[in-house]
């Protein structure tokens, strides 16, 4: 179909980002000798390989696990995780530390890498870089305290002495997606780290290559060689021989495999964190600063091309506003310069394969042919990318459009308006998702008590999603169909370890003692069961 400059909105197509005089590809980035040292001892007796969304070709061979090859990753990580754990937890946390400055230092390399195997824009490679080196840090400094055993009071005050201890629960099995694959591989593997454990980790086979140079960084850091195990392949063959052997499952991918990923956990009754899909909605109240709102929503909706969970994917804009915020956020949205160069300057980057760009597609078309109306985007720019294609505006979607209600995990948002601020957060949480949303008022106060009646893991009052993400000692996570448990903050490495009671009891027992009957013992025991009521002893 021709793109109708009345039905769509007209206007220019996006720009192109310039590219610097000496550009550099793919083949500059991963050459043998990088893939050689990045590969050097990962299992795998198959082969498999990464693709580069750049061109479309194929970027390296990768040793392919079997189920046989993860179930000895296993063993190996099960024989070091031993002695990791015993290593003083100061220690395991100041490999964390000397972790962040290596990947501040030498983060050039990840980004070219992050770009190559994501398509991603630079700015939005170096998001990554910016919480990997915020976890590190707070894991790093703040380690030690949240592992600290605790005292409690005991079941007896002065007789019993209790002490809550923090086990690591030995080795964790994580499973990552494609989409962030330098924070969701190793920021979420450093609190496991942190608390004593080993890893066996399955990256997406497309972005392993992150994963992978991640480890040799924190390896260099100090931590002992075996204690992270990264295998490569298929998700549904190397997927479930991750979950099977391990103490511990932390999935992040969508809704549908995190789905049978606790399925599997749950028959063999280890625990599991899952951070899945979203259909975020942004809000724009009526006294919103509409440049700052519509600035933010670009952010939001289009950072990683829009391949990001906790991106919006829904506007939810006050009718007295719709027109003018519209207008603004429309040509800022076809004001970003698209490209794939690495190097800064893009504003939007490519989609990372076939199938996203085809998903992506499939929902604008869907949409156009029952009604919507294309604000700007709409299409693919094969001249760009092979899977670029440009950010998009859509007004009048309703259901049954799939891009209504379903995740697209794309640069394609949906413009509504709502009459009341009642209206706007109950079509906001008319969703099976709940992962993350973004409120924009002048008023902080209202912006707040509008937030807390969102059924979300995060909300932004006044920013699109780093303010939450980025403040890494909060939790972060998704309520409903995206997700269970958190990362960051305490839950983030508290999940990691099993919780251990050592309770010491002195001078009296637990039981009828001195001769006493056990009519005499339960009446000292009420007596002294009112007493501590009446003591407040908690
Ligand atoms: P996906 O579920 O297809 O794949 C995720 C990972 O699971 C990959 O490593 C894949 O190989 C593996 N896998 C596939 N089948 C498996 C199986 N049967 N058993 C075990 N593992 C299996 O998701 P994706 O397309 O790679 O990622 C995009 C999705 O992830 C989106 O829905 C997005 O919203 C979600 N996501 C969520 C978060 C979050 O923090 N909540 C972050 C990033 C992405």
């Amino acid at each position: 179909m021709t793109r109708s400059a009345s039905l769509d909105g007209g206007g220019a197509d996006n720009p192109v980002a310039p590219r610097p005089a000496v550009a550099r590809g793919p083949r500059d980035v991963v050459t043998p000798d990088l893939v050689a040292r990045l590969t050097a001892g990962v299992l795998g007796s198959g082969r498999t390989a990464g693709h580069t969304p750049l061109t479309g070709e194929k970027l390296a061979d990768l040793p392919e696990a079997t189920p046989d090859d993860v179930a000895e990753a296993y063993r190996r990580a099960r024989a070091a995780q031993a002695g990791w754990a015993a290593t003083p937890v100061r220690e395991r946390a100041r490999v964390l530390l000397r972790f962040h400055d290596l990947v501040l230092a030498r983060q050039a390399e990840v980004l070219d890498l992050i770009q190559v195997e994501t398509g991603k824009a630079r700015l939005h490679a170096h998001e990554e870089v910016q919480v990997v080196a915020m976890s590190a840090r707070h894991y790093g400094f703040r380690a030690p305290a949240y592992l600290r055993p605790k005292r409690h009071t005991g079941a007896v005050p002065a007789l019993t002495r209790a002490l809550e201890l923090r086990q690591p629960r030995g080795v964790v099995g994580q499973i990552s997606p494609w989409n962030y694959p330098l924070e969701l591989s190793v920021g979420d593997a450093l609190p496991a780290f942190a608390a004593g454990n080993a890893v066996v980790m399955k990256p997406d086979t497309e972005t392993a290559l992150t994963a992978l140079w991640a480890r040799r960084q924190l390896i260099e850091a100090g931590l002992p060689e075996d204690v992270w195990q990264i295998v490569i392949g298929e998700g549904p063959v190397v997927g479930p021989a991750v979950v099977e052997h391990a103490d511990y499952v932390s999935f992040t991918g969508s809704t549908r495999t995190g789905r049978e990923v606790a399925q599997r956990a749950a028959a063999r009754l280890v625990g599991a964190s899952l951070e899945l899909g979203g259909k975020n909605a942004l809000l724009v109240l009526r006294d919103a600063d509409l440049d700052r709102a519509a600035a933010g929503a670009v952010r939001a909706c289009f950072a990683s091309a829009g391949q990001l969970c906790i991106s919006i994917e829904r506007l939810f804009v006050h009718e007295s506003v719709a027109d003018a915020f519209t207008a603004k956020f429309v040509a800022l949205t076809r004001s970003l310069k698209l490209g794939t160069a690495l190097a800064y300057g893009a504003g939007m980057g490519s989609l990372v394969g076939r199938r996203q760009l085809d998903v992506v597609s499939r929902h604008v078309d869907e949409a156009r042919e029952k009604g919507a109306t294309v604000l700007t985007g709409g299409r693919p720019r094969p001249d760009i990318g092979p899977y670029v294609y440009e950010p998009t505006v859509l007004d009048g979607v309703e259901a049954p459009m799939a891009v209504c209600t379903e995740e697209t995990f794309g640069p394609v948002v949906s413009v509504y308006r709502f009459a009341d601020e009642d209206e706007a957060v109950a079509r906001a949480n008319a969703t099976e998702y709940g992962l993350n949303s973004s409120v924009w008022t002048r008023d902080v106060r209202r912006g707040t008590a509008i937030a807390t009646r969102l059924r979300s893991g995060t909300v932004n009052v006044n920013e699109a999603y780093g303010a939450a993400y980025g403040s890494v000692r909060a939790p972060m996570g998704g309520m409903k169909d995206s997700g269970l448990g958190r990362r960051h903050g305490s839950e983030g490495i508290l999940k990691y370890t099993e919780a251990q009671t050592v309770a010491v009891q002195r001078l009296m027992p637990m039981g009828p003692a001195f001769g006493m009957d056990d009519e005499k013992y339960a009446a000292l025991l009420n007596a002294s069961l009112r007493l501590m009521k009446a003591l407040r002893i908690r």
